[in-house]
This record gives structure tokens, sequence and C-alpha cells, in this order.
């Protein structure tokens, strides 16, 4: 048995079709889109490669996308200063700080500043403690990406065994509560976990597994259970290729669907973004808007 590859990429254009409709109508009906801004501290390569892609998805749906960088050495204080700014802007819809930051910016607490109206990734703790009562559709958008992977496969999760390698404020906590706002019984492993020496096992009674660690081929193809829902989330970088945290090979022998690595979650996770710029720009032209 072979597993059935989920394509992020065919998974991602259809999602992007259905934004654009969105999209097209929300112009119609108030005469604006939405319009992003992603905050980059310094000009560093591999994030600007990320930011042309975000780019690109949101041209692709007809939403504006800008890219404002700031020096790398900004003071926190006038970080936030601009973060105000782009607040009281109502022509900007949606505000994400891009990451990396450099070390003397505290992450947590300049994302706090973003309007939770206006708060792309979802990473306000304002918003996260909405995500706890079902009160904020500005998701996470990895969390968000590994849902939408998991629904297209029509796989019920109620009363499944989910287990996530990976307890990240961006990943695996969040995914933790959609994940049981779906009646999935969940596991989040760590560190201390694999400390413990019980990655195994919980790996191995997983009717989904969710893994975001960022450390190739952590997890064993053989541990996985047999006829086993995996998605992958983790990114590394061995010699010229691109793998995730899961020693595909194999694994793709026992499971019954798994995401590639590139290719899987990522693409989705951009358009996620997107879909949070669109419910952002919903929460802030409501009353003008009729879809
Ligand atoms: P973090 O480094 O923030 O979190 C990694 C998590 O893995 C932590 O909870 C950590 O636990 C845990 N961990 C580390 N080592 C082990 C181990 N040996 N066994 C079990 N758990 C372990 O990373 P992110 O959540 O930001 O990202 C995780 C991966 O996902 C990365 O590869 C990243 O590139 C990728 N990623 C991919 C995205 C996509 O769209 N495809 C988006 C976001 C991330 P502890 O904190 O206790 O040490």
């Amino acid at each position: 048995m072979s597993a059935k590859l989920l394509d992020g990429k065919s998974l991602a254009a259809q999602i992007k079709e259905k934004l654009k409709r969105e999209v097209d109508q929300l112009r119609a009906s108030t005469g604006q889109v939405p319009r992003l801004v992603n905050i980059m501290l310094g000009n560093d390569h591999g994030s600007c490669a990320y930011a042309n892609s975000q780019k690109r998805v949101a041209e692709q749906i007809g939403i504006q996308y800008e890219l404002v960088t700031l020096p790398h050495n900004i003071s926190q204080q006038d970080l936030i200063d601009h973060i105000k700014r782009f607040n009281r802007d109502e022509h900007i819809h949606g505000i994400m700080i891009h990451k990396p930051v450099p070390t003397h910016i505290q992450y947590r607490v300049v994302a706090n500043y973003v309007d939770i109206t206006k708060d792309l990734e979802g990473i306000n703790v304002a918003n996260i403690g909405k995500l706890i009562v079902q009160e904020t559709k500005l998701i996470p958008c990895t969390p968000a990406a590994v849902m939408e992977h998991l629904h297209s496969t029509r796989v019920p999760l109620r009363g499944k065994e989910v287990v996530i390698v990976g307890h990240s404020e961006i990943v695996g906590k969040p995914l933790n509560l959609l994940l049981l706002e779906e009646y999935a019984t969940v596991t989040v492993c760590h560190i201390a976990t694999s400390e413990a020496g019980k990655l195994m096992e919980h790996v191995r009674r997983a009717d989904v597994l969710v893994v975001a660690v960022g450390k190739p081929a952590l997890i064993k193809g053989e541990w996985i259970k047999q006829g086993a829902i995996v998605i992958d989330v983790g990114i590394n970088q061995v010699g010229d290729k691109i793998v995730g945290d899961v020693e595909f090979e194999v694994a793709q022998k026992k499971a019954s669907y798994i995401t590639p690595v590139p290719g899987g979650v990522g693409p989705v996770t951009v358009v996620m973004l997107m879909r949070n710029g669109i419910e952002a720009f919903k929460l802030q032209t409501k009353s003008k808007v009729k879809v």
C-alpha cells in the first residue's frame, strides 16, 4: 500500500479560487479590496522569498499586499509606533510582523499591539483567547492549513486519536484547540516526551499524526500506524534538499494519506493568511458588506 499524497499546491489552488470569488464580491459591494501590510525588519534574502510568495498569492486572489521594510536596528518603541499607525489607518485591513525578528525585539510584546481585527496571523493574545471559545475567525495560518488538509481527506476526526508533535504557540498549541473543536482525542508531544523516551509509543497509536518540530527524520517511518493520516509541517534544509520531520519513504508505505515536503502544508499556509486578510477586511467593513 502506498499513501495518497495530500498535494498542497492543488488544495491551495482550489481555496484560492473560492477566495478570489469572495474578493470579487467584496469589491462589488464595498468598492474596496483587502489591503494587507507585512512589516519586515531588515532585508533578509530568505525572508524576502517568503514575502514574495505571499505577494504573488495575494495578487492571484485580488488582494493588495505591501511589504514594509523597516531598519533591522529599529527600536521596539519605534516599531510599536508604526504598528499603532497602521492600526489607525482605515485603508489597511491586515497587519503581520515578519519573523524572525532581531533579538532586541520581543516578538510577543509587539505582536500584542496589532489591532485584534487586523491580526492577520491570529497571534495577538486576545485572538488566541478567543480561539478557545470559538469567537475569532482570525486563526493562526499553519494550524488552519493543517485542518484544511485533514478536511480534504473527508475522514471524520470525531473520536480519532490525534497526536501532535511540537507545542509551539504558532502550530501545536492552536492546532490542539482546533482539533478539540472537532472532538478528536488529542495528545500533544514535545521535547520532554522525547526526553522521557515516549515519543515512539505516542506516534504508534496515532490515527492522525501532525509533526511540527524542525528536525529531519525525527519520526521514523516504521512508527506510523497502518492507515494513519500523516501531516508533516516541518521544513528542514538537508544538503540541497528540503525535507520534513517524518521519514517520508517508509511512512508513505504505511499511511493512508501523507503530505509531501515541500508542497504539502506550506502552499496552503500562505493561502490561509489571505483568508485571514479577507476576514479582517469583513470585520472592519462589517456594516457595508452584504456577502
Ligand atoms: P518551534 O521551534 O517554535 O517549535 C518546535 C517544537 O518542537 C517545540 O514545541 C519543541 O518543544 C518541539 N521539539 C523539539 N525537539 C523535539 C523532539 N526531539 N521531540 C519532540 N518535540 C520536540 O518551531 P515552529 O513550531 O515554529 O515550527 C516547527 C517546524 O515547522 C519547523 O520546521 C518550521 O520550519 C516548520 N513550519 C512550517 C510551516 C509551514 O507552513 N509549512 C509554518 C511554520 C513552521 P520545546 O519547545 O519543548 O523544546
